[in-house]
């Protein structure tokens, strides 16, 4: 006979337990512990003792195991001894302002010398001397329209403002015309409200808040590229690496120091569109009004082999241990790291507990395995998530069901945002329609639940006609569900509390600086950690449903009809074009309507399987676990082998972005600037045939195999 644990239909009463055992006040407390000390990766702080911190405390709630995986990778940081700066030039090559090298200290007690002063990761060491020249948000369009006003930035130092794009392709995009070193500013109208005040009284950026970051555009330790950094690994040499690390240097300022060099500029007057907020007449320069001034960056920055850790988690699954849902976060800051990353920190620590008490008590076993993950150095660019999944590729790709990825857990208060593979669409919706809407003056309003207020303020628009549910978000990078979902195929989701997006900014204004603080979350933010609680609640259901259900919640169906949204998307941008030049083209909507018949008739078998038979529903669950991984083509992307995943990846031009069908739209990128495109029409029409093959043959996975 079968064991009931067996055949067991999910117990729900652990689901209201679960939600209702998420404490705010816990959550508040590990944040505080979180953001004592600044603990940038590979630091001691990051290393020893919040590693120790997480590990202990999981030990401590009765995990079934933790474990570290430690590897050894390249970072980068600023020389303590020979400090970063830009300076401005007299015509006697004399030094007449120079850039400070620290964040102004504006909040009691957090002495800024504790931490690191801003830089640019992985920024190549040098001095370069040249013009200046003001390149807008530093987008490919911004050379367009510089091109278009007769400005050449070639052989220039140039200063762009942070926003819009990932800042590694802003340095990328700036490498790739010319462009000598690249001064990264904040810049007021995006990151502050005039009249508004600034922190420590509000949340808007301090004239000298500067935006750290890496300006790395691969993913892992640029040394093992699709390889684990362990013992074994061959290291290639930082000059060959692949993708290359950035050949320009690279420095991030605040606004007050900007101004210093933009009210210098001379040129023409800039367009509406490319003025910012500091009180001057923005130019484009190149060059200075007195002609003979020039600007300097001279910048130390070195790259140094450390450590980085990850903290694994296990809570052994009861029925089938070899089934993973696996649930993330990172754990290094670039300095207190309050919003980023330890806000999700401390929703993993508090979810930790509640899911370990229910197992302890004897309520509760799941029945897949549950991993909880702290990852190391992600704002590197996704080392310690990346090295671990190619370390553990095979494992991972064959028994993980899905990734609950959240980094910052709270940035604003207005509304839910999630990044979502559509298997997991349905149920992320099912999910946060059960949180109660942490916003007293919502509930009154009548939304009840955090889907009420997520499904007013983010409003599904697809293809020009409203959805009626909650938008989703495609996935690019930009955090560590990327590898997990590139190269291992595993189903993600990503999501957190924001701000309101009618808010005249690019992000949320504390973003990487010194200013992300306990104070600002505590003070500016989320007062009662009701909005961290909520957060909390979604992941904690969500990988409860993941791994309790019977049947493991993910739609097939959703999937097929993303894929038709996507062509249709395509067709509007680039379809007349497209069908020109392939003679098959219509075969791309062919062969998603099959895949969308073959979804259709699987979950009509689905929604019939017998379910008091353990290897009927495994069949059917391992379909759906495999179907992720069925749009991977092992040769990877055209000109990213070590991206898999043929129907999503990041924007080539912008790493935060997600590109559909990203290998055709690298293909077409400025395709029309070459004087003979044949030769492109040809890999276009080779890459076109894997795409259809990919989608035939993920279809092909759905079929009855019984
Ligand atoms: N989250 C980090 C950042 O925004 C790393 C992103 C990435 O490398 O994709 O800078
Ligand atoms: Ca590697
Ligand atoms: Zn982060
Ligand atoms: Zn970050």
């Amino acid at each position: 006979g079968v064991s009931d644990a067996i055949i067991k239909e999910a117990d729900l009463s652990i689901r209201d337990l679960l939600l209702k055992n998420i404490d705010n006040k816990n959550i508040e407390t590990h944040l505080h512990a979180l953001t004592e000390k600044p603990h940038i990766a590979g630091s001691p702080e990051d290393e020893d003792t919040l590693v120790n911190y997480i590990k202990d405390f999981w030990e401590n709630v009765g995990f079934d195991d933790v474990q570290t995986a430690t590897y050894d990778i390249l970072l980068s940081y600023p020389d303590k001894d020979n400090p970063n700066m830009i300076e401005l030039l007299n015509e006697n090559d004399e030094v007449i302002y120079q850039t400070p090298i620290e964040e102004d200290i504006l909040t009691p007690g957090k002495n800024n010398t504790e931490g690191i002063p801003p830089f640019n990761a992985y920024s190549p060491k040098g001095i370069v001397t040249g013009q200046l020249v003001y390149v807008n948000y530093g987008r490919v369009e911004d050379y367009t329209h510089l091109d278009s006003v007769g400005v050449n930035v070639t052989g220039c130092v140039a200063i762009a403002r942070y926003g819009k794009i990932f800042r590694g392709s802003k340095v990328d995009i700036a490498q790739r015309h010319g462009v000598i070193g690249l001064i990264l500013y904040s810049d007021p109208k995006d990151y502050a409200i005039p009249g508004e005040g600034v922190y420590p009284d509000t949340w808007w950026l301090p004239g000298s808040g500067a935006q750290r970051g890496t300006i790395f555009t691969g993913q892992g330790d640029p040394l093992t590229p699709g390889y684990p950094a362990i013992d074994t690994a061959y290291r290639y040499e930082e000059g060959k690496t692949i993708p290359p690390l950035p050949k320009i240097p690279a420095h991030p300022i605040g606004y007050t120091v900007a101004e210093q060099l933009l009210v210098n500029l001379t040129g023409a007057t800039v367009t509406e569109e490319w003025t910012g907020g500091i009180n001057i007449t923005y130019k484009y320069g190149p060059g200075f009004i007195n002609n003979n001034w020039k600007v300097r960056m001279n910048i130390s920055t070195q790259n140094a082999r450390r450590n980085t850790t990850n903290v694994i988690g296990f809570i052994r699954g009861a029925v089938e241990p070899d089934r993973y849902i696996i649930f993330g976060n990172h754990r290094d800051a670039w300095v207190y790291g309050a919003i980023d990353p330890s806000s999700g920190t401390a929703v993993l620590m508090e979810t930790a507990r509640v899911m370990a008490d229910l197992v302890k008590s004897g309520k509760w076993r799941p029945r897949r395995s549950i991993l909880f993950c702290s990852w190391g150095s992600e704002e590197y660019g996704l080392l310690g998530s990346n090295e671990w999944v190619e370390e553990y590729i095979k494992n991972i790709k064959e028994r993980t069901v899905a990734y609950i990825n959240i980094d910052i857990s709270v940035e604003g208060t207005n509304t839910l945002r999630s990044k979502t593979t559509p298997l997991l669409y349905n149920v992320m919706y099912e999910t946060v329609k059960l949180v109660e809407n942490p916003n007293a003056t919502e509930i009154a309003a009548g939304r009840k639940t955090v889907y009420d207020t997520w499904l007013l303020n983010r409003p599904w628009k697809i293809n020009g006609e409203i959805y009626g549910k909650p938008k989703m978000q495609s996935m690019g990078s930009g955090s560590d569900y990327a590898p997990i979902l590139q190269k291992a195929g595993v189903t993600s989701v990503d999501f957190r509390y924001t701000y309101d997006k009618n808010l005249p900014v690019v992000g949320y204004p504390l973003y990487h600086s010194q200013y992300e603080t306990f104070y600002a979350m505590k003070n500016l933010i989320d007062v009662d950690f009701k909005y961290h609680q909520a957060i909390a609640r979604i992941g904690a259901e969500l990988a409860r449903n993941l791994a309790d259900s019977l049947i493991i919640p993910l739609n097939a169906s959703d999937y097929a009809w993303d894929l038709e949204n996507l062509r249709v998307s395509l067709d509007a941008e680039y379809g007349s074009y497209l069908r020109g030049n392939i003679s098959n083209y219509d075969d791309l909507k062919m062969v998603i309507k099959k895949f969308g018949e073959e979804a259709a008739d699987f979950e009509v078998r689905l929604n019939n399987v017998n379910k008091n038979d353990p290897l009927l529903t495994r069949v059917v669950n391992d379909q759906l676990t495999l179907l992720e991984k069925a749009f991977l083509d092992p040769a990877g992307l055209p000109s990213r082998p070590l991206k898999k995943h043929m129907i999503m990846a990041e924007s080539s031009n912008d790493y935060y972005a997600p590109s559909s069908f990203p290998g055709l739209i690298d293909l077409l990128f400025e395709i029309d600037k070459l004087a003979d495109p044949s030769e492109r029409w040809d890999q276009i029409r080779q890459h076109f045939a894997v795409i259809l093959f990919t989608i035939q043959s993920a279809a092909s996975t759905l079929r009855d195999v019984t």
